[in-house]
């Protein structure tokens, strides 16, 4: 039996664990936190329960390719999961006119919700989605096709490593629609000119066909992916994350933990953000010119969050998500540190296995460029300073100000409001610069930024967002990936179909 050791127990390193676990590895999984699960992780703060970095997701409804990798765990069924409304799926704000858009679920129901504010573009919408079905139809590894491994990503159309904007822009012409379809660019870290179509069709198709969300919590998600791990026999071990990698001749010898415990297996498999690795071993592991280019790549932003504890039966339960931008124009400028903050943020009422018309918190991300907080940066958790903890509270009052204005009286509904900011996710997560996914896409030099899962060191691969696809519906896949650099080409791919065809 072939041993693999994983580094970090997010949700790459869950997947690629459940995945080799099930195909008969020996799998441990290391994770420094005390608890499991990365973007998984939930915490409580005033007796709530609250999500840090799973909100929102796609692939889970029926025939969807994430539902399939989970039914071939044989963990479906213990998902808990409430799908988003049809006829509203988000509902979006701009701050600057005032007004607010609903949108709905599938082809149709996108098309008939934008048509109704912009009547003059019926024609256009209908040829962007489908302009954008058909982009999303061509990542062999989205749809779960066989393929040959260098074509997975980029079997290409023109469009396919277009700049996402300029596909937008392509398709309709009215400023505000081209701005309203870019409303949920910062959840994959959009930036203009430079983001590549492909990935904004992929999110946006997960949007169109229907996204559902973790029923209290996404922790159950992760603690069901290390049950899958433990039912094999495999172990994932908690509180006692890696601090040394022994890398000789290409190949690594072993990995030391903080509490100096040793381990040794045929595969060694990362799950943390390159960067951050590449620091846990002697700087002759890799060449110089890996080390550089993995340096120069930007990440994608990081998020200021609020988590409200709501007072009893003040404020509704909202079915669906909403998004607040302030002006049309900075659509794609949320990374940028030269604009004014905030841009805009996601706003949701989680759903509970106790529902009623009520919702009991409200969670709010706001992203944020790490610049904002870089002159804290040599800070750790607790110990930021008081300047740091005012900071703090003067962006919460903005967001706060502008939640007022889309749900009036909504300051009277607030009993209690906790915050983070791109420290917190850098510090939790060990994430470089706080990103809340990863390595940023750049369509005019995709080479530099698309990091490959196999390293110049033999039994050392990568996995998790920033290989490839970021988030709960492109980690999965890049697990598939990982698996198969060891398993060979389509293994797994073939082995999830049989198991959805049977
Ligand atoms: C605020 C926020 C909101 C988000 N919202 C959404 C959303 O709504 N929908 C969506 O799909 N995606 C969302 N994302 C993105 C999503 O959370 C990530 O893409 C995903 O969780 C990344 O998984 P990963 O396994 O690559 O990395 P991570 O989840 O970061 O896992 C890495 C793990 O490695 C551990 N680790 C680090 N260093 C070490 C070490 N030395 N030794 C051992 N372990 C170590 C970390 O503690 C962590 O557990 C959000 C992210 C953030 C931050």
């Amino acid at each position: 039996m072939s041993s693999v050791v994983i580094i970090g127990a997010g949700l790459g390193g869950l997947f690629t664990g459940a995945i080799l676990a099930k195909e008969g590895f020996s799998v441990t999984i290391l994770e420094k936190n005390a608890t499991i699960g990365g973007g998984l992780q939930t915490f409580k703060r005033f007796g709530e329960t609250f999500d840090t970095g799973m909100h929102v997701i796609g692939g889970m409804r029926p025939g969807g390719n994430i539902r399939k990798i989970c039914n071939y765990l044989g963990i479906t069924d213990q998902v808990r999961l409430q799908d988003v409304d049809d006829d509203c799926t988000d509902r979006l704000y701009f701050s600057e006119d005032k007004q607010f858009y609903t949108l709905a679920k599938g082809k149709e129901g996108f098309v008939n919700s934008l048509a109704a504010y912009f009547p003059e573009e019926r024609e256009h919408l209908e040829a962007y989605v489908e302009a954008v079905l058909a982009l999303t139809d061509q990542v062999d590894l989205f749809n779960l096709r066989p393929s040959d491994g260098a074509s997975r990503l980029f079997a290409h159309s023109d469009s396919f490593m277009m700049a996402a904007d300029a596909f937008i822009a392509s398709h309709v012409e009215n400023p505000k629609l081209r701005t309203i379809l870019a409303y949920m660019n910062p959840l994959y870290g959009g930036r203009a000119d430079q983001t590549p179509a492909y990935i904004h069709a992929i999110i946006s198709t997960l949007y169109i066909k229907g996204a559902s969300r973790f029923i209290d919590g996404s922790s159950h998600f992760a603690d069901m992916l290390a049950d899958s791990i433990r039912a094999h026999g495999g172990q994932v071990l908690a509180g006692d994350g890696v601090a040394w990698i022994e890398v000789n001749d290409r190949q690594v010898d072993y990995v030391r933990t903080k509490s100096g415990r040793q381990y040794t297996a045929d595969y060694y498999i990362s799950d943390i953000h390159p960067c951050t690795l590449l620091r846990l071993m002697d700087e002759k592991a890799f060449p110089k010119s890996y080390r550089d280019r993995l340096d120069s790549i930007p990440n994608a932003h990081s998020a200021f969050a609020l988590y409200i504890k709501l007072k009893d039966g003040t404020f509704p339960y909202l079915n669906y998500s909403e998004y607040c931008l302030t002006r049309y124009e900075e659509v794609w400028n949320f990374s940028r540190a030269d604009k004014p903050w905030p841009l805009g943020f996601l706003m949701m009422t989680p759903p509970s296995s106790h529902p009623g018309p009520y919702a009991h918190k409200v969670l709010i991300t706001a992203p944020m460029p790490f610049e904002m907080v870089s002159r804290w940066e040599n800070t750790t958790v607790g110990h930021r300073g008081a300047d740091y903890e005012q900071w703090k509270q003067e962006q919460a009052d903005k967001l706060l100000a502008l939640i007022e204005e889309m749900h009036p009286g909504f300051s009277d509904c607030i009993e209690a409001v906790n915050t983070s900011s791109p420290l917190t996710i850098r510090d939790y997560y060990g994430a470089k610069d706080g990103t809340i996914c990863g390595f940023s896409k750049d369509c005019h030099n995709i080479a530099l930024s698309q990091v490959p899962v196999v390293t110049k060191v033999r039994n050392l691969l990568l996995t998790g967002q920033n290989n490839n696809l970021h988030g709960f519906c492109g980690v999965p896949l890049t697990a598939i990936q990982t698996c198969e650099a060891i398993l060979g080409p389509n293994y797994i791919i073939n082995r999830i179909n049989a198991c959805n065809e049977s």
